[in-house]
């Protein structure tokens, strides 16, 4: 996907500021902080949300959470974290290259 900032962030041509990477996923800081932790985890191979995940690509997605599991432990979340990903406009993704935000550092409420 030419066109996605994500999938430009990957491949380096705007920078970032690294969390994690191996071969399936690319993990950063996110631009606009809403908690003293907050990066965002997303798999390299371009996938435009959560709705689009199949049988095929799921593998990916199991990996970005033994991944996100693995920092949170690394990174001492022993009050707890937060996993959410947006999908579609009337949640709120903005970036349709799908990607799970991490949020930790603060009581984050209750989601309902
Ligand atoms: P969403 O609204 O769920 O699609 O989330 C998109 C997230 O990407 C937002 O939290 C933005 O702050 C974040 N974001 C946008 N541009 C950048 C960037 N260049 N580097 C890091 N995070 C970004
Ligand atoms: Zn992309």
């Amino acid at each position: 996907m030419n066109d996605c900032l994500f999938c430009k962030i990957i491949a380096g041509e705007i920078p970032s500021k690294k969390v994690y990477e191996d071969e399936l996923c690319y993990a950063f800081c996110d631009i606009s902080p809403l908690a003293p932790t907050h990066f965002l985890v997303v798999p390299k191979a371009h996938l435009d949300s959560a709705a689009r995940i199949t049988e095929e690509n799921a593998p990916v997605v199991g990996h970005i959470f033994v991944v996100i599991a693995k920092l949170a432990g690394e990174m001492g979340f022993s009050d707890g974290f937060r996993v959410v990903t947006n999908c579609g406009q009337s949640a709120g993704q903005t970036v349709h290259h799908l990607h799970f935000h991490v949020l930790a550092g603060k009581e984050l409420g209750s989601f309902h």
